[in-house]
């Protein structure tokens, strides 16, 4: 016999566990007590609430929800919500943009019941009746992307004009959350296979005259003015956990995906003392974080999709989330804030 000597080997009061395990300990007169002991809380499935369909123009929509739902279902993901780039480039300023040649799109989506969308609008298209029209055609939120902004040096504050200022106030008045990606790394990103300066370089040849304070700034006013809407940030904001929980104190309609900084290779753990310190900003702002990958449905390849779902998944589940953080940061937040 070897016992199970806690002196040893540590209390397993700290590490959180199945309901199931906790059951055992007492069912049948604790005859299975023990048994698997090490198996932690499971989070029943994902939601991935940040993934894009690129370049929709002319694509077989339900060939491509298909492949990727197949993949998605793989690693546990149930549910998506796909930022839709309508028109002719992902970032592109289609000012006659129309839904007319999305009607397809917005069926295959009605039609199916794990997929759901944000309408993106570009920061020079702030269109009141396009967002109308995709919100009656069952839309769940708004994608916007200061990549245009910073590619073109324009100024941050081009959310406050009249026209903007009618779109947010429309989607406060339908709860419609925003997710939005806000500021741009200057350094690059080796770990994760992204070079330094994107947007910037560009910005840079045409004169940019501010850099991400500016940007969170003017960010942070309409986060303040729009209490009723919820506001996604994308990837954490380029900020340390330290800055964005202490933005979460003050901004309570604030949230953050998991996207990109949140995921770690397969040949990799997440080094002690950073998964203590995550685990605890977990717990503590759990009704905040939600599990989003920035995954991409279209123009890739299966390889990669599938190793962008198990970097992410494999981030969290290193956390030992308790049953509770680990189900609200899976899906739970998610399809609350976006009423899947
Ligand atoms: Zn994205």
């Amino acid at each position: 016999m070897l016992k199970f000597d806690t002196n040893i080997y540590g209390n397993p009061n700290n590490f959180p566990v199945s309901p199931d395990v906790e059951k055992r300990e007492t069912l049948d007169n604790g005859f299975s007590a023990g048994w698997a002991m090490h198996f932690p809380p499971l989070e029943e499935y994902f939601t991935d609430m940040h993934c894009h369909l690129l370049q929709v123009k002319g694509e077989n929509y339900k060939d491509t929800f298909q492949k990727f739902q197949t993949i998605a279902e793989t690693n546990r993901v149930a549910k998506q919500v796909v930022v839709l780039h309508l028109g002719s480039e992902p970032f592109h300023a289609d000012e006659s943009l129309t839904i007319d040649a999305y009607k397809p799109l917005f069926e295959t989506i009605a039609n199916n019941k794990n997929i759901f969308a944000y309408l993106y609008l570009h920061y020079k298209n702030p269109n009141l009746s396009l967002l109308k029209a995709c919100h009656q055609l069952g839309i769940k939120g708004v994608k916007l992307h200061n990549a245009p902004i910073i590619e073109d040096a324009a100024p941050p504050e081009v959310y406050e004009s009249q026209e903007w200022q009618q779109c947010f106030a429309y989607m406060e008045a339908n709860k419609l959350p925003v997710m939005w990606h806000v500021t741009q790394r200057f350094s690059a990103s080796t770990y994760t296979g992204v070079g330094p300066m994107s947007y910037w370089t560009k910005g840079l040849q045409n004169g940019i005259t501010y850099g991400n304070r500016e940007l969170l700034a003017a960010f942070l006013k309409i986060v303040a003015q729009y209490k009723g809407i919820p506001f996604i940030a994308a990837h954490q904001l380029h900020m340390s956990f330290e800055n964005l929980t202490a933005l979460f104190d003050t901004y309570e309609n604030l949230y953050s995906d998991t996207t990109v900084s949140c995921s770690i290779d397969t040949y990799d753990v997440v080094q002690e003392p950073y998964r203590r310190y995550y685990k605890e900003v977990f717990e503590t702002y759990k009704d905040r974080l939600l599990f989003g990958t920035d995954n991409i449905m279209s123009k890739t390849s299966i390889s990669y999709a599938d190793d962008v779902y198990k970097s992410h998944i494999r981030f969290l589940k290193q956390l030992f989330l308790t049953q509770e953080t680990l189900t609200k940061v899976a899906w739970q937040n998610a399809e609350k804030l976006f009423n899947l």
